[in-house]
């Protein structure tokens, strides 16, 4: 059996206690929501800080409200479960309760919080794996060791992004408050990742992620696929959201991005510039799945082969359009 490693755990009820507390006790601490993944990592050694700052007890965390702009604005504490299941969440952003529907378990989904999928630790095959198996072949850079086992020529870590939440939130053009030391902020979700296996957020890492801000939906169609090997529990190994604004048959807004094939969710730009102005038909979305397909490149780290991950960027890309224009989803692979 793995135990977690010994360290202090502190209970905030308010985010201005919990920025504090971060604040007071530095690199040492990491904040935890559900710990439906920090504890596993923890236990596996990839995590070992000696303070743990608990969100569970902040309670203005929770909850999905009005946004002044006429979006929604969810709490970072939110369960993935509430999420999944919230009428105006459903009825407004499909594809995002579809993501937060399909993490992991429904046991992981009533424990994980959405701000926690948000800031979800980035995968590899070489990473995410017991200290003993890890200590076997001298580690990695990620945790503990020099090099980079997939690259082994490369300064960079490459684990992917695995969040299936983030894709979708991007796509949609959310945004993300977070509270530090210096104050409130809030940014577009695509400025919070960097291109990066180990520093893969751009927010300094004593900020909190307090809500998550949803634009009006305003003609909103979007769509969550994920391709993983067991459709029961598995992290996507290929993410594909997509988001459109129509005015009536043409499309005035789109956006692709797409999970699993980098170190931060990755924007498919040139298709989704095919798509504005146009009609969703057969023929163009062919052409935006290609688009789309090219620039993905997955790394062989992750579960199925990298090229075979590739491909089904197409696939994936082109079925999501075809589910946003009411076409049916059988396409060639
Ligand atoms: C078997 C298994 C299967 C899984 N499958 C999936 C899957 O299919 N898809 C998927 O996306 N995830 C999956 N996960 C990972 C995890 O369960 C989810 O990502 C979950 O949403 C994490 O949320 P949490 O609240 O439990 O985060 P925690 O584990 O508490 O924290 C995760 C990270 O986020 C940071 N963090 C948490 N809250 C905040 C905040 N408010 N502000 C700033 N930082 C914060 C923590 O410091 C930590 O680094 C899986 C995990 C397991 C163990
Ligand atoms: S990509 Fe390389 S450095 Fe990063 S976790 Fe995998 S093996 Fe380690």
């Amino acid at each position: 059996m793995m135990r977690l490693p010994p360290f202090r755990y502190l209970a905030p009820v308010s985010v201005t206690d919990a920025v504090k507390l971060m604040a007071d006790h530095g690199p040492e601490a990491m904040l935890v929501a559900g710990g439906t993944d920090l504890y596993p990592n923890m236990k596996r050694r990839q995590f070992e800080p000696s303070v743990l700052v608990g969100l569970r007890g902040v309670r203005d965390l929770a909850g999905v409200r009005p946004a002044a702009s006429g979006g929604l604005a969810i709490g970072a504490g939110t369960t993935l479960t509430a999420v999944s299941r919230h009428a105006q969440v459903r009825g407004r952003y499909d594809a995002l309760a579809t993501a937060a529907g399909v993490v992991s378990t429904p046991q992981l989904r009533n424990m994980g919080t959405l701000g926690g999928n948000v800031c979800v630790d980035t995968r590899c095959n070489y990473y995410n794996q017991t200290e003993f198996w890890r200590a076997s072949i001298g580690y990695c850079m990620k945790k503990d060791g020099e090099i980079c086992l997939v690259a082994p020529g490369s300064s960079r870590c490459w684990a992917v992004s695995s969040s299936d939440t983030a894709p979708v939130l991007w796509s949609l053009g959310a945004s993300v408050r977070l509270a530090g030391p210096g104050g409130e902020r809030t940014i577009p979700i695509s400025a919070l990742y960097r291109d990066d296996g180990i520093q893969y957020l751009a927010n300094h890492t004593d900020d909190t992620v307090t809500e998550i801000l949803l634009p009006p939906a305003d003609g909103l169609r979007s769509v969550y696929l994920k391709l993983r090997r067991r459709g029961s529990f598995d992290f996507p190994v290929l993410g594909v959201a997509a988001a459109v604004r129509m005015d009536g048959e043409t499309v005035r807004e789109a956006r692709i991005v797409l999970g699993a094939v980098a170190s931060l969710p990755r924007e498919a730009g040139a298709a989704s510039a095919l798509l504005v102005g146009q009609r969703l038909t057969p023929e163009l979305i062919e052409r935006a799945a290609e688009a789309a397909y090219r620039p993905a490149k997955p790394l062989d780290n992750t579960d199925f082969g990298h090229p075979y991950r590739k491909k089904m960027t197409r696939v994936f890309v082109a079925r999501a359009l075809r589910r946003l224009a009411g076409l049916p989803e059988v396409v060639e692979a």
